[in-house]
């Protein structure tokens, strides 16, 4: 049922945008409106759209002009954000969830590592959770754990199917902020999400509905509350994300690295890649050495490849020196089209649907 008209027009109010869709966005209010009402469809005002201001999942915005009966209204500012995840674009994340099978498909510790850097480059906390852990001995399982924290985390090993280690994944998608989950297709994302929330599909209707569109069919992010002012963003999997344009960078998205630099103090070359320069204070012994050489590698032929585009391809432009994602699908929709199909293809990879 609608809420009551408030008499009118009302003075602006604070949200959360919580799903984006071409020129309109879903901002979930701070406060219950009339009624109760909770989520508002929004356009942006024009002065927004023309400031060029990206709107983003996650940020903090000021609407106006609200219609309760319709549950419409404007976004008539964006509030600064504390931090801007590139792709999936989310703003203000605290904490990344990288999540990987174990088995069905295999892990891949190259690919889990490629998820890593890009989680670790956001500069936000990274968990990674070891999914389908029943298809694996309790022993294997307990190896891939201690793997993990010999590269420098503290990883779940959880199983959608038989509930383990859920309760610990809980407690951490409960921390007040945003948390964003990534992850291969098919390493069990949803399955995670529908078994810590069964309400999950209620809610995911509600949005969707009004966005006509359904969950699976959208390279877009939502987010989710899970507790309150706890929300998850379930984002569409892509197998293999990009690595930083800055060889000199990549050292720094290993924790194993930043370890031996805090242990050992700065290498003799402020430039150092820790390939086995003199006076390397990380060295080459260390597990995942053939992987950052092999990530090194990737960048420098990515980097002969396509030298520093002036628009980033995962929908990204420069804006006074800051990038920041591409909002409107309107202005985007010819001219990325092929750009699109084209990560849509990578993020499927082979075999996936
Ligand atoms: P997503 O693409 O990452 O969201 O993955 P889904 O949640 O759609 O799961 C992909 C497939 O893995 C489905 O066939 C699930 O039934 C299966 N799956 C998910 N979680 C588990 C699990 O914990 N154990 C096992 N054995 N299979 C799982
Ligand atoms: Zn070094």
């Amino acid at each position: 049922m609608r809420p009551e008209p408030a008499g009118g027009v009302s003075e602006g109010l604070n949200g959360l945008v919580t799903a984006l869709q071409a020129n309109y966005c879903s901002v979930a209010l701070e406060g219950p409106g009339p009624g109760g009402a909770g989520q508002l469809l929004c356009t942006r005002r024009t002065r927004l759209a023309k400031s060029g201001q990206s709107i983003c999942v996650g940020d903090r915005v000021r609407v106006e002009g609200i219609d309760w009966p319709a549950g419409r209204a404007a976004v008539a500012a964006v509030h600064p954000r504390s931090s801007l995840l590139e792709r999936p674009a989310v703003a203000n994340v605290s904490r990344i969830v990288v999540v990987v099978a174990l088995a069905e498909p295999v892990a891949d510790p190259l690919q889990l590592s490629r998820f890593l850097i890009t989680a670790e480059a956001s500069g936000t906390p990274v968990l990674p959770v070891l999914s389908k852990a029943d298809l694996l001995p309790a022993t294997a399982v307990a190896d891939w754990c201690r793997r993990l924290q010999g590269w420098g985390y503290a990883p779940l090993a959880v199983a959608a199917t038989t509930g383990q280690g859920l309760e610990a994944l809980r407690q951490e998608l409960q921390q007040p902020g945003i948390t964003v989950i990534c992850g291969p297709s098919g390493v069990g994302k949803s399955s995670l999400l529908n078994a810590l929330l069964p309400a999950l599909d209620l809610r995911v209707a509600a949005v969707s509905g009004r966005l006509q569109r359904g969950r699976h069919t959208t390279r877009h992010v939502e987010l989710f509350g899970l507790a309150p002012g706890a929300l998850v963003a379930d984002t569409p999997g892509f197998n293999r994300p990009r690595l930083p344009r800055d060889p000199a960078a990549l050292g720094a998205l290993f924790p194993e690295v930043l370890a031996a630099l805090a242990r050992q103090g700065p290498c003799r070359f402020s430039d150092c890649l820790h390939q086995g320069e003199p006076d390397c204070s990380v060295g080459t012994a260390w597990e995942r050495w053939p992987l950052y050489r092999q990530c090194l590698d990737d960048l420098q032929q990515d980097l002969e490849r396509a030298p520093a585009p002036s628009s980033d391809p995962a929908g990204l432009r420069r804006r006074g020196g800051r990038l920041e994602p591409l909002l409107a699908a309107r202005y985007r929709r010819s001219s990325r089209r092929s750009q699109r199909q084209q990560e849509e293809r990578e993020d499927r990879g082979p075999g996936q649907s």
